[in-house]
């Protein structure tokens, strides 16, 4: 029997019939439509019933290079055609030496080592007992305490949970998770009016000092996504913080742990955020395009010292005795090459000089908006932030999820954003156009005018 076409329709049922989706409230899905995507190409995404949608967010911020990337595609085929994996433990392959290889080139200075792992909150797991164990092998087992900033996310296994600090994510399972020392942040969106990002990172610093002043004795690291805290809203601030905080880990004897899964290849407007600041963490945890976005694949790059501390005979029983089954998976380490190969050929970070350029531009329009607080930008993210009320930047209460409606508008209009809350923002793929980004913001305008009405 032929069976008839697949429909966006026929799929969603199917779908809503099995599968829970990530990050969801399945119910919300009675009133909206779940988007089987057919294809993609570019920035662009084609759903079963011919509808078109601008990647707006890069899929989770994962991808750089556009769907269906001729370049990382050519590189998996081969890849596929030789060996598709093999254990990491014992063996090794072509692939994984290579990259480790590179991202030990192109990381900050310092960061000698590469350990595999397979997404992003494991990356934030292997870091976080890297750091415990390698002050244990000195002797310092009194070291058992992280320090986290304010409104920071780093994954949702309850290790990264815990470092993490947004708490729609994380009130719930808040007796699962260990005790950790949380500091007020340096979000920019909290400084005085006329008071520089600069000026309002440093005055927030001199309150993580003073517990590092207290409590370094207990403390393991502490951990940051460098210059935008972007699950908690895109909020953003100024480098000087990380100049500070590196100086301060090295006169405290705490280490650095440099959270770039979401900031690091280039979103940022340099390759790793950190380079803005001139530093190099003790850890640097990469992953979401690190591949493209294309396969799960996340690395922790760390130092010799921190390697030799683990580095002894058997018998010492210091090993870093951590795995996942697919560490160091051949056809993700391929598409990593692939993906930094572009960067490299295609000088991408001096090419989105003109992409960051344009965005600023266009980020104008929205200052003036009544129900818009502020819009922050840096490198290619952009966020603008909804309120209530311009001049007490009163928020809208979250019932009224304004963010959706904003959501649900640009899905019809063909462009695909997802607002986090009430915070609009924009982390498209590289390889948009001008012309998409202008016609995007238009988009995103006309969105928010639509979401913020009665
Ligand atoms: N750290 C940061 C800064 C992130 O943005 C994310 C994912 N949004 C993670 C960690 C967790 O990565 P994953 O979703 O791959 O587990």
């Amino acid at each position: 029997m032929i069976q008839p076409p697949n429909t966006n329709a026929s799929l969603a049922q199917r779908d809503l019939a099995v599968l829970w989706h990530p990050c969801t409230q399945m119910k919300d899905h009675e009133q909206i439509p779940m988007i089987p995507i057919k294809s993609g190409q570019g920035v662009w995404l084609e759903d079963f019933d011919g509808n078109r949608y601008l990647d707006a967010i890069s899929s989770w911020w994962v991808n750089l290079f556009g769907h269906a990337n001729p370049v990382i595609n050519a590189a998996l085929k081969d890849q596929l055609d030789t060996l598709e994996h093999v254990i990491f433990a014992g063996f090794s392959h072509e692939s994984g030496i290579k990259l480790a290889e590179k991202l030990v080139e192109i990381t900050p200075a310092g960061l000698g080592r590469c350990f595999f792992a397979d997404n992003g909150s494991a990356a934030v797991e292997v870091a976080l007992k890297m750091s415990f164990h390698y002050w244990r092998n000195c002797g310092q087992s009194q070291k058992t305490k992280f320090i986290t900033l304010e409104n920071s996310y780093h994954g949702e296994t309850l290790g990264a949970l815990a470092v993490g600090n947004v708490a729609l994510y994380k009130e719930t399972y808040a007796p699962l998770l260990m005790e950790v020392i949380t500091v007020p942040g340096p979000d920019c969106y909290f400084r005085e009016a006329g008071e520089s990002w600069a000026a309002y990172s440093s005055r927030r610093f001199a309150l993580l000092e003073a517990v590092l002043q207290q409590q370094a004795d207990s403390v393991c690291a502490v951990i940051v996504e460098p210059l935008v805290q972007c699950a908690g809203g895109m909020r953003m601030y100024d480098a000087v913080y990380l100049s500070l905080l590196r100086k301060a880990c090295d006169r405290y004897g705490v280490h650095l742990i440099a959270d770039e899964i979401a900031v690091g290849f280039g979103r940022t407007g340099t390759l790793f955020a950190c380079e803005q600041a001139g530093i190099s963490p003790d850890f640097l945890c990469l992953s979401k395009g690190l591949t493209g976005g294309y396969l799960p694949l996340s690395a922790v790059l760390t130092t010799d010292t921190i390697y030799q501390a683990f580095y002894a005979d058997y018998t010492k029983l210091s090993a870093f005795l951590h795995s996942h089954s697919y560490t160091g998976n051949a056809l993700a380490c391929r598409a990593a090459l692939a993906t930094i190969g572009i960067f490299q050929q295609e000088n991408i970070i001096s090419q989105n000089q003109r992409l960051i350029a344009l965005l600023a531009k266009l980020s104008v329009r929205f200052e003036s908006h009544p129900h818009i607080a502020e819009v922050r930008q840096t490198g290619m993210i952009l966020a603008i932030e909804l309120v209530k009320d311009k001049a007490t930047r009163e928020p809208f209460a979250w019932q009224e999820r304004r963010g959706l409606k904003v959501y649900q508008f640009a899905l019809t209009q063909g462009v695909l954003l997802r607002p986090l809350g009430n915070v609009i923002y924009f982390m498209p793929p590289v390889v948009i156009t001008a012309a998409e980004l202008e016609w995007l913001a238009e988009v995103a305008w006309q969105g928010i005018n639509h979401a913020v009405k009665n």
